[in-house]
């Protein structure tokens, strides 16, 4: 298949990396970046983590400069895509006809009500509300114990609030097992925070503030809520495109939806052995971005998506970074560095290749290294 002109919907980090790599790979044709964002892309994670950080002003970090040099149509969204016809529609009425097609649109925050009080963060405009609100020190409840409702947390009380988090159980347990998860939730709970161990039955606007209501009766009251339990993927312009299935947008391992179209990052679903799995972290989002762009160009050729996850995490002053599955189960880690009694150390799950750096630097590559050793060595 000739492919002539390409359009990239989304231009988030999975966006910015397919056209890249489209050029890399000596696509020469014409590129037309979709992003409903004003901004150029930017680093979402700093969002919880820098831009909350104590200071005078909020810190955004853009990314370098894209280099495909492709036409970049920003604060505009595409709502609407025939694949029959190889159109996409944008938010004016626009019709534009591509060759190839990249799906990369992210998701947007789960809300649990309309108010101005309940606050969410996905986006830098998010991040600059959310930041001007809590520079005035308000009561905060925080929704989801997850990393982003932990990150938050943790900006939220450097800046100087009150702050409590709902969650059911140990926060992050699912994300980092309960080693790690335990390690985090004592340092949060020295830096102050208020840890309610419940499922949110409802959140309210009240005449004084916000009302959170537990499964088990109780009623939290703050002046804001921060909701991060959870996140939709935005796919709502593909409803009547017939690509999705069971409401969700699924690709095969070299991230194709159809032959000429590929989605990458947040929205899509990558099918597996255990059936169809998003998979939203940054460097995720990425490699599906190269995959994809390689299968839009080869097809077949390309190669299937592989790669070591990585996560990382920012809180309490900690940095978390870890390589690979980390076990949810009671297998202890070879201590391979430091003392994790002092929160400081390198750990590694010997067969599971899995290790994790908590304060120690140590570069991604050699924690992937490490993480895929037998015995433990640095
Ligand atoms: C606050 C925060 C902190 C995070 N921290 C971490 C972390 O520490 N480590 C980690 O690994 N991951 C982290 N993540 C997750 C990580 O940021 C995402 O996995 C990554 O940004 C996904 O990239 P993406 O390009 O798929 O989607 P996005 O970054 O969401 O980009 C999608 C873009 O598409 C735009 N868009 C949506 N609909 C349309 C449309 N119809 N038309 C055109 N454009 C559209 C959106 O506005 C957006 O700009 C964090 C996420 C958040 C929100």
């Amino acid at each position: 298949m000739t492919m002539d002109h390409i359009i990239i919907a989304g231009n988030g980090v999975a966006g910015l990396t397919a056209g890249d790599t489209l050029r890399r790979l000596g696509f020469e044709g014409e590129l037309t970046v979709i992003g409903e964002e004003h901004h150029a892309t930017y680093s979402r994670p700093a969002l919880s983590k820098a831009a909350l950080a104590p200071g005078d002003e909020l810190a955004v970090n853009f990314l370098p400069d894209a280099t495909h040099g492709g036409t970049e149509l920003l604060g505009r969204c595409t709502t609407g895509l025939d694949p029959e016809k190889r159109t996409v529609t944008l938010d004016d009425g626009t019709e534009l006809s591509y060759d190839g097609l990249v799906i990369a649109t992210g998701t947007h925050a789960r809300r649990f009500t309309g108010s101005a009080r309940e606050f969410t963060l996905r986006s830098l405009d998010d991040a600059v509300q959310l930041r001007k609100r809590l520079e005035s020190r308000p009561r905060v409840t925080v929704i989801g114990g997850g990393p982003l409702g932990m990150e938050v947390a943790s900006g939220a009380i450097g800046l100087g609030c009150a702050v409590t988090l709902v969650h059911p159980g140990t926060p992050m347990l699912p994300h980092i097992g309960p080693l790690l998860a335990g390690v985090l939730t004592e340092a949060a709970l020295e830096h102050g925070l208020t840890l309610v161990d419940d499922f949110v039955a409802e959140v309210r606007e009240t005449a004084e503030g916000m009302a959170v209501t537990l499964a088990s009766g109780a009623e939290l009251s703050s002046d804001v809520v921060i909701s991060a339990a959870g996140d939709i993927p935005n796919d709502g312009w593909l409803r009547d495109s017939g690509l999705l299935v069971d409401g969700r947008l699924v690709t095969d391992g070299r991230c194709r939806v159809r032959d000429n179209i590929v989605a990458a990052g947040d929205v899509a679903w990558l099918d597996g052995a255990d059936g169809p799995r998003r998979s939203p972290v940054w460097t995720s989002a990425i490699e599906q971005a190269k995959t994809a762009a390689a299968a839009l160009l080869t097809g077949d050729e390309a190669e299937s998506l592989s790669f070591q996850s990585y996560f990382w995490t920012d809180q309490w002053g900690m940095n978390l970074k870890i390589s690979g599955p980390i076990p949810h189960g009671d297998e202890q880690p070879v201590v391979v560095k430091g003392d994790l009694a002092e929160r400081s150390a390198v750990l590694h799950w010997p067969g599971q290749g899995s290790a994790a750096a908590l304060n120690i630097r140590m570069p991604i590559p050699r924690l992937h290294k490490l993480a895929q050793s037998e015995p433990a060595s640095v």
